[in-house]
This record gives C-alpha cells, structure tokens and sequence, in this order.
C-alpha cells in the first residue's frame, strides 16, 4: 500500500505533471525571467534576448556540448524550440512535434501530424516548420497542408485540429502561431504560387474561429469584407485577384501587450511583376506593410508600407522585435524590423510613423527614404521595366526569416545579414501565363542563352557575402561586422552574458562577445544551422540550445556542394563543463553513375532549362544538391530504373516527391534524365581528382550553381 502511494506520488511530481499554465502574467514576467523561453521569440516582445548571465563572455570558453537528440531526418530544421518548466518542445519536418526533457535530451513525447505527402508541392521551400505556440497547458502548431493543432502539452495528444486554408488553394503553413488574451494568431504562405494573404485568429479552448483579416483587397465584384478593403482598393489596378496578389502573413505576428495591439508583417506582391499584376501602378496595400490590428476583433488600426508598389519579392514579414528606444531625448515605443529589402526600419509602434529607414546592407532599388513622407525613392530602372535589372537585395532579402536579436544592454540589434543581388528580367505581360503548381513571379533569365550568360557574369561579379552585423537604431549606423565565409547563416540569440550565439552554414557553433563581435568560442557541429538558438535554465544551470540541420530556400535552391554524408538534423544543447560528444561523421557510398543516355545537345540543354525551372527549388540549380533531400547526380539505380513514373505518374507522391505531368511530356522527362546522368558523371570525375586544383574546379562547379540558381526561383513558363 505504501508502495503504491509513493508510485502516485512519484508520478505526481514526473515532469509533465509540474506543467504549470502559460498565463498572461507568466508571460509578463518573462521579460525578466530567463527560465523558460515561452513564445517563439521567448517572450510577447520577441527580442529574442536572454537575462541569464551564468554563461558570459568570461567564461564561453568553458561550454561543450550538455545533450544532443536526433531527429532521424535530414529535412530542414528551422525551430525555435520552446522551454517550458524543464521541457523543451519543438518542431520539424512535416509539421511534426516533439518533448525533450531540457536537461538530458530525452524523448517525452512526438506527436506526427500526418500531413499528406502530396502536400510538399505548396511547400516553396521546403516542408519546414519553424515552430510553435504556448497558452494555458496547450501547445499550437500549423501545419503544411494548413491546419492548426492543439496538443496536449504533457501528453502530445490531439485535442483540436482546424483546416485554417482552403485545401484546393496552394496555401501552406511553416510560421509559428502567437498566443494571447486566449487565441492564437496564424497566417500561411503560398504567393508565389497565386495566392491572397490572411491571418486568423482562433479560440484557445474551443478552436473555433473568432476572426480573419485579408491583407489585400479580393474582386471589387464579390464586395469588400472591411473598410480597409474598400480603402485598399483603391491602391490597385486591373484584375489582381486573378492572380492572388500575394501579401502572405508566413512569419512575424507579435503581441503588443502595453498597447494591446497586433502587428502581422505582410508578405509581397504575387506575382512579383507589378506591371501583371497592377497594370497602371498603385501602392497596393497592404503589401510588404506592417499592420496593427485590435487583437480582439481583428480591425485594422494603423498601417507602415515599406514598399509600395512592390516588385522583388520584398516582405515585410521578417521578425518584429518590440522595443523602447531613446529617440530625441525621450523614450519611445518602437517596432525594430530589418526585413528583405535591406533597411532597418524604426517604426512608432503607437501610430506607425517612421522613424528611421537606414540600408543594412547593399541596397540599389532605392537611393533613401523621403522621411516627410515615409516613402522609399526609387532608383530608376531597377524595377526592370524594358531593360533586365541587377538589383540588391535579392528576393532571398538582405535579411529573410533567420530570427534576430535586439539587447536592451548594449543597445544593439543583431542581425544575420545576407550581402546578395540577383538580376531581374521581365516577363512581358502579353507573355505571361499563370501555373497554380509553380512559382508565378513575372520575370525569368534563362529565355535565352545571351540573358543566362548575362546574368552569370554579374553573378560572378558580384559574388555574395553574409555577415553578423551588429545595428544601433539610435546612431543609425552599424556598430560592427562579423564576415562569415558561407552565405545563409542561422539566427541569433542575445543574453545579458554580454554573448550573442549564432550557428553558420559552415558548420560552426559560436559564441560572440555581444560589444565588440570577438569570437569566444566555437563548436564543430558537422553541419549548417540555420534555426534562431534558445536559451533557458533548469535546476540552476544555464543551457544554450540550437536546432541544426540544411534544407530552406536557399540551401535547397543553391546548394552549396556541402560534403557527402551530412548526419541527421539534431537539437543540440550546450552549458558550462558540458562534455558530450557527436558520433563520427556518417561515411557514405556515393553510387557510381549509370551509363549516358543517348542525347542531343539541343535535348540536354532542354534537360538542363526543365530542371532548373521545375526541380532545382528543392534539388539545387544545376543538380547540387544540399543533402536535405537527394542529390541528383548521386541516385542509386532504383530511382534512375523509376525516373519517369516517379515524375509523371506520383511513385514517389506519398513519400513527398510530387509528380510534374501537369507540366511535363514523355519527352521532357527523358531530357531531364539524361542531363542529370551528365552531370552524375561531371560529379564522379570531379570527385576522382584531388589537391588544390580540383579544389578550385569544385568551388567554380559551386559559383556557377549559384549563379544559375536563380533560375528556378524566378522562371514560368
Ligand atoms: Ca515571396
């Protein structure tokens, strides 16, 4: 009997059952307790900064590796864990969840979504998850195929699922949703594929829906849901609708819980050609907007455009970190945001007045911003109007989802920042044909072999660099630069440690001095992060954590060569004295390639002009891939034997590969397949040599990747 007694009140104590709520006042408290990190940018002012200070810059040499847990896919890990009384929960391919216990890395709990494979094709870069949201004992995540889920968060277990997309629409969730006042906030993406943003907001407990803001106007002839459409409507022209027009809400939505607003960072125009899309001109609101919103009722408040009129690609839906900042001798309540377009902009966060609009990073679609107006200055010719445009930021963005972080003492926001232009060739608007599967951007650079070759030399003239770059709001200016030697680096987490920690695409773990960018400490994580890391304390100690893994737009997109066999994407734990370590690297038999096919040279640069349109977002422009999913040049027989069912009959559909007869003939598939054999055997001889010339040829083999791999993202048919 007591025996059994204690059994109970072991289990009492176990710790799911210490699960205390995720109440308003926890949430509160956070911004100074640094124990759990309660909401995906750890708090409702998602400055991604910490107030523990146990690691510091004196002593980051001493941290090692605490735990790791494997997630047994190499699928893109984009998370940002949450750190909840000791667990640690988070999100990965196909929208699946998981429990850790925060001290030791071991499974709680995993709960699958299920969601069909044949989704992956609304997925514009890949099937990522990037994380989820607390309220009460509940956690909220949304899914690719566009529901939202309660689980259980001792237990894992379903307790509602709601379909927040139309399934026929290619709409997509890889945001985390926000909690607050009892309803969780979610949005989707989906616009280059044609779609129209929105952002809903569910009931907590019940599940049902409470409201749903559009971000831009639909057809004038079906009536306007608001106000702020009817005014919105009046920004556009044509027959937008058509089209979708974009203004997906894929990321930042934050709580304002001093001034009880709602912000939601709408996304860019759909397609990306503004003369299809709004012949005549126009703003276009809301797009690449900051929104305030009641968060109650969902009514529109006030709005910020950073870019009227958008025409690259350019979002406003990068993070949002609410702040207050000493502006003009007074303290003042301000949204810090430095999304794709390259300025970080300081908006009041009271009435949504401009502030401060300075470049980033390289920056050529405008000179500056009219600050008695708000509005950017166009430079002339970059909206590539008649002539092809090399224009930075690039539609990756000077800055894209990689989380940020703002530390009140230093005063500094840290910024992964991406140095990188792309060249711009319209698609004519009497060319123009609109594909519901596939990407809808309006402009193109593989129509021609001189326009290809164009844009290859100012690719290779204008090579792209990314840095940790350390911004004062105040000063306006930067207060320094940490040069990384990889582009796409992950996010960034701040503690009053005086450290800011990033992972890099390279393969490194660090840790830097928050004033003065100095590297303290590195740790080899055998392959890219990309994920913003935590941090969070159990029984007294102070731990780091980090998800690593490859995968996202543009590691799919221009993979980069990494080395053969990158390991499974892990959740990685670091703390002082830490002395775990990784298991070797895993050695893989790279198979040898299967004879050529019998092929023109018209048939195999068809071959190359097909993949890179239809396959290289996932596979890599010209087949280098980047070890989240297949390398085509390294298949094992079975997959070359199946080439053709695989794409136009779905062999693969339930696994996640999506069929392409909608786009392909017998014909096209076979040029595909007899490029990709070409370029097994480039691979294999490449591979054969050695030393520093073969090294050369390689890092060649990569440039001319990444300056062929816009070709994917910006080609229709
Ligand atoms: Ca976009």
């Amino acid at each position: 009997m007591r025996k059994i007694l204690l059994l109970c009140l072991l289990a009492a104590l176990g710790p799911a059952s210490l699960a205390a709520p995720v109440t308003p006042e926890r949430m509160l408290q956070a911004e100074t307790n640094g124990d759990h990190w309660l909401s995906h940018g750890r708090t409702w002012s998602e400055q991604r900064f910490s107030p523990l200070d146990q690691i510091k810059d004196g002593n980051a040499a001493e941290l090692g590796l605490a735990w790791y847990f494997e997630t047994n896919t190499k699928l893109g890990l984009e998370t940002t864990p949450l750190v909840i009384d000791g667990v640690l929960y988070f999100t990965g391919a196909w929208s699946t969840a998981w429990a850790l216990d925060a001290k030791t890395g071991e499974l709680l709990w995993k709960h699958d979504p299920e969601v069909p494979r044949e989704a992956s094709i609304k997925a514009c870069c890949g099937v990522v998850n990037r994380g989820m949201a607390a309220w009460g004992n509940r956690l909220f995540l949304g899914t690719i195929d566009g529901r939202l889920i309660a689980l259980d968060r001792d237990t894992g277990e379903q307790l509602w699922s709601q379909q927040t997309t139309d399934p026929n629409e290619p709409y997509s969730i890889t945001g985390a949703p926000r909690a607050a006042k009892g309803l969780v906030f979610i949005g989707n993406g989906g616009s280059e594929f044609g779609t129209r943003g929105y952002v809903s907001a569910y009931d907590a407990e019940t599940g049902l829906l409470v409201w749903r803001f559009h971000t831009i106007p639909g057809n004038p002839a079906d009536g306007f849901e608001n106000e702020a459409m009817a005014m919105a409507a009046e920004t556009w022209n044509g027959e937008w609708w058509k089209y979708g027009g974009g203004g997906t809400v894929w990321d930042s939505i934050v709580y304002d819980a001093e001034l009880d607003q709602l912000y939601i960072g709408v996304g860019n125009g759909a397609p990306h050609n503004r003369r299809i899309r709004s012949p005549g001109g126009g703003d276009n609101l809301f797009l690449t907007s900051i929104v305030a919103l009641d968060p109650d009722s969902g009514e529109y408040l006030w709005h910020y455009q950073q870019v009227p009129g958008e025409a690259w690609d350019y979002t406003a839906t990068q993070q949002m970190i609410l702040a207050e900042i000493p502006w003009e001798g007074q303290p003042r309540k301000v949204i810090l945001q430095a999304p794709k377009a390259g300025f970080v902009y300081v908006v009041d966060r009271e009435n949504g007045e401009l502030l401060s609009a300075e470049p980033f990073t390289t920056v050529t679609w405008a000179s500056h911003y009219d600050m008695e107006t708000g509005r950017p200055v166009e430079v002339e010719g970059q909206d590539y109007d008649g002539e092809p445009a090399w224009v930075y930021p690039s539609p990756i963005g000077g800055h894209n989802w990689h989380p940020m972080a703002w530390s009140p003492d230093t005063g500094l926001l840290y910024i992964p920042e991406l140095d990188m232009g792309m060249l711009f060739d319209e698609i004519l608007p009497v060319d123009y044909k609109h594909l519901k599967r596939h990407f809808n951007t309006g402009y193109d650079i593989s129509s021609d072999a001189q326009s290809s070759q164009r844009f290859t030399q100012a690719m290779l003239k204008h090579l792209p660099k990314a840095h940790l770059l350390a911004w004062d709001p105040v000063k306006q200016a930067p207060a320094w630069k940490l040069p990384h030697p990889n582009i796409h680096n992950g996010g960034v987490l701040a503690t009053a440690g005086n450290l800011v920690f990033q992972g890099t695409s390279d393969g490194r773990f660090i840790a830097v001095r928050a004033d003065d960018g100095e590297v303290l400490w590195t740790f080899p994580t055998q392959t890219s992060t990309m994920a913003g890391p935590v941090t969070y304390r159990v029984d007294g100690e102070q731990y780091v954590a980090v998800a690593v893994g490859r995968g996202g737009a543009l590691n799919m997109a221009m993979g980069k060569g990494f080395p053969v066999g990158n390991p499974n994407n892990r959740i990685m734990a670091f703390k002082l004295g830490g002395n775990a370590t990784l298991p070797p690297m895993p050695v893989v038999e790279v198979p040898p390639p299967p004879p050529r096919m019998e092929a023109t040279d018209e048939e195999l640069q068809r071959g190359r002009e097909l993949f890179n349109r239809y396959c290289s977002r996932c596979h890599g422009a010209d087949a280098v891939g980047d070890g989240s999913i297949p390398d085509m040049r390294r298949l094992d027989p079975v997959w070359h034997e199946n080439f053709e069912a695989i794409l136009l009959e779905g062999l693969m559909e339930k696994a996640g590969m999506p069929r392409f007869d909608d786009v392909l003939d017998k014909q096209d598939v076979r040029n595909i397949h007899a490029w990709i054999i070409e370029r097994a055997h480039e691979d294999q001889a490449l591979r054969e040599e050695s030393g520093w010339l073969a090294s050369i040829r390689q890092k060649a083999t990569d440039t001319i990747a990444r300056a062929t791999a816009w070709l994917i993202r910006v080609t229709t048919e």
